[in-house]
């Protein structure tokens, strides 16, 4: 039995059935993934991150826990518990492996440490595979006292350029991972020396609540009860709020079009994660900067904007946009891309795999390029309507659940049969 630690807390997930993605993906792909279960059937899986709500670590985990669990596999997922401090640390490291300036003081890595040492009480025991979540728990291989199987660091954020300083630190922790997960190749550095580096982008679920389909009276209903008018243009951004997803470059292209675009109304919604103290403060930025513009909706889960409430929007949206500057993937994007809208997204990270320039949308790197390719769909709706269901099919073949959950059976698979690199395995 696991036996974890009071400050980890578990994470419960809806059931799901892997048959009711036959429909979607078909019936061959579903039965690939059976017989990549059948040798992992009843083996111990502990998913570790920092928050269960806000952002795209949690939203994957909700499904693919639940499915994980349906093939066969003994599933579980924690999160971690810590301080107000510990998460103003793990917050400028996920800045700074995305490339802020800036160096780690000793007092910082000394709250980080003494944070995962705490979590890591009392953890684990009897996993075969233990997936860790991005910077956070990173450190909790080296706290960790009972012997366990394979483990594996998952790093969601987009280090294409990360600041070394920080890099330097957290890198001796990655090498003692049996597996390290990137998203992209080019988010690691050449010379970079991890055990069985593996590249897999993230995904979404087209049966969650937020993508399953939506008819068009129920998201009217819903933009009216949200004060917007579904028969005006409207742009929508769905992101947290963080300097990196660039709101702010968003409220500046929609007011460049206003004057075009007669009635344009803008959508920003945004959670607020957890283990993201940035939240607020880029929300006061956004929030004045918005002013008396009643045109701009800015809305976040405190206004009871949940799963349904982003579909809704994104169903609503003529054309969506996520103007981010650095991104690890950008669930946001095939969501968007899922329910046939094109997409104008920052040439960063994840979201140039998902975007095809052109096709279903565009990839921009200025807010003049965002301003230009935003007018060009709202003036085009015919065009913009056609890259949208070219990007639905891009989605359903590339990003959805079903393909990741196949790219982490196939490792799951390979690491069985290697001895572990770690210092505490038992196999
Ligand atoms: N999200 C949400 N409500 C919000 C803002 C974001 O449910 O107000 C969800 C969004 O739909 C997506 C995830 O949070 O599923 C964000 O994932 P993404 O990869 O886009 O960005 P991250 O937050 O992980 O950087």
């Amino acid at each position: 039995m696991a036996q974890l630690g009071d400050l980890l807390q578990q994470v419960r997930v809806t059931p799901k059935h892997i048959d009711d993605y036959i429909p979607i993906v078909g019936e061959k792909r579903i039965n690939k993934l059976k017989k990549l279960a059948k040798p992992l059937k009843n083996k111990r899986l502990l998913n570790l991150n920092a928050t269960a709500y806000g952002g795209g670590v949690a939203e994957l985990l909700k499904t693919q826990v639940a499915l994980m669990q349906n093939l066969g596999l003994d599933v579980d997922w924690y999160v971690m518990n810590a301080k107000p401090e510990f998460y103003e640390v793990t917050k400028t490291f996920h800045n700074n492996m995305q490339g802020h300036p800036g160096t780690l003081s000793e007092e910082q890595k000394k709250i980080y440490l003494e944070g995962v040492k705490q979590n890591a009480k009392g953890m684990v025991e009897n996993y075969d595979f233990i997936i860790i979540h991005d910077p956070q728990p990173l450190a909790m291989l080296d706290y960790t006292t009972a012997p366990t199987g394979k483990w594996i660091w998952r790093c969601h954020i987009d280090t294409s350029e990360p600041n070394q300083d920080t890099w330097n630190f957290l890198y001796p922790y990655m090498k003692k991972y049996d597996a390290v997960i990137f998203t992209l190749d080019e988010f690691v550095k050449d010379g970079v020396q991890l055990n069985n580096l593996t590249f897999i982008p993230p995904s979404i679920d087209p049966l969650s609540p937020k993508n399953s389909e939506m008819a068009e009276e129920e998201v009217n209903k819903l933009m009216y009860s949200y004060n917007v008018d579904p028969d005006r243009p409207i742009i929508v951004q769905v992101s947290r709020f963080d300097p990196w997803k660039d709101p702010l470059g968003v409220i500046d292209v929609y007011r460049n079009i206003k004057k075009d675009i007669k009635g344009i109304q803008l959508i920003l919604v945004g959670s607020m994660a957890h283990d993201d103290p940035e939240g607020w403060i880029v929300y006061d930025r956004v929030m004045r900067k918005a002013g008396e513009d009643f045109d701009i909706h800015v809305y976040t889960n405190f206004h009871n904007v949940g799963d349904v409430g982003v579909k809704a929007f994104q169903c609503a949206a003529d054309v969506i946009l996520q103007k981010s500057l650095k991104e690890g993937f950008g669930l946001t994007v095939a969501e968007g891309l899922w329910k046939s809208k094109p997409v104008i997204g920052g040439k960063a990270g994840g979201i140039k795999i998902q975007i095809k320039d052109g096709e279903n949308g565009f990839l921009v790197t200025s807010i003049q390029e965002a301003t230009e390719k935003t007018l060009y769909l709202l003036q085009n709706p015919e065009i913009a309507q056609n890259m949208g269901k070219t990007g639905k099919e891009l989605v359903r073949e590339r990003f959805l659940s079903i393909r990741e959950i196949e790219d982490h059976l196939i490792l799951f698979n390979k690491l069985q049969k290697e001895p572990c690199s770690t210092a505490f395995c038992s196999t």
